[in-house]
């Protein structure tokens, strides 16, 4: 069985080569760059992206050298920061310490930040033309229905069954074209919904078709209850400055700038809010008026919502918040700064 998937997989990677500015590239940082930004990440979002990174940062020295806020600003939007955080830190190790060249072998790619498995795989395949099979969510989907494996992709076993039967079906000849049709196949042909299999070239030998258990695979472990959370900014006014400071919490949104932050188990309307000890802490003294608030905006994470409401105040002493190293802003600088996507939003509605 695994020959004549081989086979047919072959023939179709060869037959739908999609026109992608990173397919068939040789160059590991431009592999790379692309891997990144596509982790979590659909083609079409991340393209403008990739674009955009290489206008900046045309070589890994450029990357290594760009401060962070430039970076940061340059990935605002695709989320998932700690990715940045790993682009910045793993481009000054490869500009640094390998003088701008990425090690030619897998093991020496793990060693670089935020280098896991699938894109030590990807880079040591496409770039180095290396038999790494890279396993996604799009190979691992076309391997549960065709070969009719039920353990949950998420699990420990299932990471090592799909990592098995990714090495026993690679064609070890040609893994760069190999790992590419393995990837556009799960994207294009074997999709998560409605997959195409009354023209699957896989058709007769699919196990999930046989057994109609197309819909099932692949299988994943019960989802953990989504958290709700809800962020209370305080967007502080003087003299046409808005105070912002560069998170430092070890948190998801480390390295991007925000605005005082209350976080409560509920929304509360604003009065009820300025009249919160953390809020009056705040804002002691500083002589600062409520002038409105926003609607209610909302950003999915992969376990929580946020919902996030912008409370506008100004005051004419300025006096600044309490504890934290607070810049106060002008709005074309803070248009150079990274914020989390909800605060984007928020900015980009203000103008
Ligand atoms: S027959 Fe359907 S489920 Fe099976 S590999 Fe083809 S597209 Fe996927």
């Amino acid at each position: 069985m695994n020959e004549v998937f081989t086979r047919n997989l072959t023939a179709w990677g060869k037959q739908n080569r999609r026109p992608l500015p990173w397919v068939g590239q040789k160059d590991p940082y431009r592999i790379w760059l692309s891997e990144v930004i596509l982790q979590q990440t659909r083609v079409e979002q991340g393209l403008p992206y990739y674009e955009r990174f290489l206008a900046l940062f045309p070589h890994v020295h450029a990357l290594a050298a760009a401060p962070e806020d430039q970076v940061f600003k340059a990935w605002e939007g695709l989320g998932y920061y700690s990715r940045a955080r790993n682009l910045i830190k793993a481009a000054r190790v490869v500009s640094k310490q390998y003088g701008g060249s990425f090690p030619a072998s897998y093991d020496g790619l793990r060693t670089l930040p935020g280098v896991g498995e699938y894109t030590a795989a990807a880079i040591a395949s496409f770039a180095f033309d290396l038999p790494h099979a890279v396993v996604d969510g799009n190979v691992q989907r076309v391997l549960a229905r065709f070969f009719g494996v039920r353990h949950p992709v998420d699990s420990t076993l299932g990471r090592k069954t799909f990592r098995e039967l990714a090495d026993a079906v690679l064609d070890r000849r040609n893994p760069a074209a190999w790992n590419q049709a393995m990837m556009d196949f799960g994207s294009q042909h074997c999709k998560p919904r409605q997959p195409l299999c009354s023209s699957c070239p896989l058709a007769d030998h699919c196990v999930a078709l046989a057994r109609d258990w197309v819909g099932e695979l692949p299988a994943k472990r019960p989802k953990a209850a989504r958290r709700t959370r809800y962020f209370h900014y305080l967007v502080l006014e003087h003299g046409g400055n808005r105070y912002v400071r560069r998170r430092d919490e070890s948190d998801i949104w480390a390295g991007l700038y925000d605005f005082p932050l209350i976080e409560k188990s509920q929304d509360l309307e604003p009065g009820e809010l300025l009249r919160e000890p953390e809020a009056k802490s705040w804002l002691d003294d500083g002589g600062w008026e409520l002038r409105e608030s926003s609607v209610w905006y909302r950003q999915a994470l992969s376990h929580q919502d946020i919902r996030a409401c912008f409370i506008k105040l100004s005051s004419k002493s300025g006096k600044l918040p309490k504890d934290q190293d607070w810049q106060a802003l002008a709005p074309d600088k803070m248009r150079k700064l990274a914020f989390p996507r909800v605060v984007a939003r928020y900015l980009d509605e203000q103008g």
